[in-house]
């Protein structure tokens, strides 16, 4: 007889082991299969995210962001380091070691939560049967009342420039380079691109970004997008806009690569090559002929808004469906099933969910960017300050960026904040509660900031927003 569970994920990223995790809770007898082999040959947890993305691009950056300020900033504060010298092999052992404490700390949750963790591939089968291919063993069949479905998404392969993890390589392989590569070029200026350029470029790496679309960051607020691209370039990343790379040619030890912009045609000679065109969801193998779900035209799976799919009892979560490729959208949704299949009423609010790129300075943004509203033809609002009349950010040498405000002209309601700046990433968060709470903008402008704090760029915005910013000239009083 086959084992009978209450819920089976089949993933065990953010999405998969946090909806495991929360379906335990709620009392369900409840197994994950993942089938990921880390980099030291063993079983692991934590998907794409903990293994070989959000967590250690994190580590990459912030190692390379230390080695950048003792290089470029530690003398503006009369700090002296003498000879710099890096570590490479070090920094990458560190990065491993905080990947290695992160998902083995998702295994201990699962041990303690009582969540069976079965090492293998699952796919799904008709009648909500799941078969489970063990890293070892034989193969079998198990059944669920509830499955849900995180295998996550896998990056993009593009034929003019394929990936061989030496010479050209992913986002996995770009966080394994054993040297810094002279000359490094990325394919694609969207998030993963910009990061992982960030990285070496800051470890001395000359980064060339080659970027398709002739927008820099098209998702992106235009007035926070087009002062990142200041920035950025000012730190000698090279981003060439409307580029597209048409063919590559790998010699020993580098790659020629063909782009055609407004130009004509162009020839570049890299070291190493980034393929950061973006990821496809991850369905090989995951689902037999007569699973029943439906897949979009994207190769989505196609599910409603708490991520049902068109089988009844069947759900599929993160990078596997429709809506941004973000850890924490995956992990809100891996809540939400679970508490749908407990009968809850739990709805993600797909509005309000935040967007951050790390590079320094960050961008973040959640809700309406202002050339959304303008599209919708709604009267709004806009208030803009920069960091650069920011006490705090002064005093820490991080005045680059600004906050920004769009707000509803008739409601007063927040619609969305952008940054770019210091510590981006926890700031938006008051833009995410503004959201979720439907603040008007004068609860923000009302509310009292301690001082000295980035936050008050956040005030300050909100007050620029009718023309009551105080630290700033503001060019035009209320009537
Ligand atoms: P995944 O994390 O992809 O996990 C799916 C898991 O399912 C995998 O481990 C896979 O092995 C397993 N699996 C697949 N098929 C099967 C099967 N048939 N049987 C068993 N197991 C299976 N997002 C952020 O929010 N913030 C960031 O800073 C950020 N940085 C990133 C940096 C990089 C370099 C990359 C590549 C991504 C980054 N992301 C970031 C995106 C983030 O990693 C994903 O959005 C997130 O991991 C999606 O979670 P998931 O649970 O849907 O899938
Ligand atoms: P994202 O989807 O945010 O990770 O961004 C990936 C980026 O890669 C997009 O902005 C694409 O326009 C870009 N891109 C895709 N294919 C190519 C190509 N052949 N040459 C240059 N850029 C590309």
């Amino acid at each position: 007889m086959s084992e009978k569970y209450d819920v089976i994920v089949i993933g065990g990223g953010p999405g998969g082991y946090v909806a495991a995790i929360r379906a335990a809770q709620l009392g369900y007898k409840t197994a994950c299969i993942e089938k990921r082999i880390n980099k030291q040959g063993d079983p692991a947890l934590g998907g794409t995210c903990l293994n070989v993305g959000c967590i250690p691009s994190k580590a990459l950056l912030d190692s390379s962001w230390k080695y950048h300020e003792a290089e470029e900033a530690f003398a503006d504060h009369g700090i002296g380091v003498g000879k710099l010298n890096l570590d490479l092999d070090t920094m990458l052992q560190r990065k491993d070691k905080v990947v290695l404490q992160l998902t083995g700390g998702v295994a201990q949750l699962f041990k303690a939560n009582k969540v069976d963790w079965l090492q293998g591939t699952g796919q799904l089968k008709a009648n909500k049967q799941v078969v489970f291919k063990p890293l070892e063993g034989d193969e079998q069949t198990l059944e669920a009342e509830n499955v849900v479905l995180a295998a996550g998404s896998v990056p993009i392969d593009i034929p003019v420039a394929e990936v061989d993890q030496q010479i050209i390589v992913d986002s996995t392989g770009a966080l394994e380079f054993t040297s810094v590569p002279k000359k490094l070029g990325v394919i694609g200026a969207g998030v993963i691109g910009l990061e992982l350029g960030s990285v070496w470029a800051r470890l001395g790496s000359q980064v060339t970004v080659l970027e398709a679309v002739d927008t820099f960051l098209p998702a992106v607020d235009q007035q926070i997008a087009k002062e990142a691209m200041k920035q950025f370039t000012k730190q000698g990343l090279d981003i060439h806009l409307g580029a597209r790379v048409t063919g590559s040619k790998k010699n020993k030890n580098s790659v020629r690569v063909t782009y055609t912009d407004g130009d004509g045609e162009h020839e570049e000679t890299f070291d190493r090559l980034i393929v950061a065109v973006g990821r496809r969801p991850y369905t090989e193998g995951l689902l037999s002929q007569d699973a029943g779900v439906t897949l979009d035209e994207r190769n989505f799976i196609y599910v409603d808004n708490q991520c049902r799919t068109d089988v009844p009892g069947v759900y599929a979560i993160g990078d596997l469906v429709r809506g941004p490729a973000l850890a924490h959208k995956a992990i809100e949704e891996g809540v939400m099933v679970a508490e749908v299949i407990a009968g809850e009423h739990t709805q993600v609010n797909y509005d309000a969910v935040p967007g951050v790129i790390y590079t320094h300075p960050e961008v973040a943004w959640v809700g309406k960017t202002e050339e959304e509203v303008k599209e919708s033809g709604e009267p709004y609002k806009t208030g803009a300050v920069p960091f650069a009349a920011n006490g705090r950010a002064l005093a820490a040498g991080e005045s680059a960026g600004m906050v920004k405000f769009v707000v509803d002209e008739k409601s007063d309601r927040v619609l969305g904040m952008h940054v770019l700046g210091p510590q981006a990433s926890e700031l938006v968060q008051q833009g995410v509660i503004s959201l979720e709470f439907g603040a008007s903008i004068e609860d923000l402008q009302l509310m009292v900031f301690g001082h000295p704090s980035l936050s008050e760029t956040v005030h300050e915005a909100a007050l620029a927003t009718d023309y009551k910013a105080i630290h700033v000239a503001q060019r035009r009083r209320k009537k």
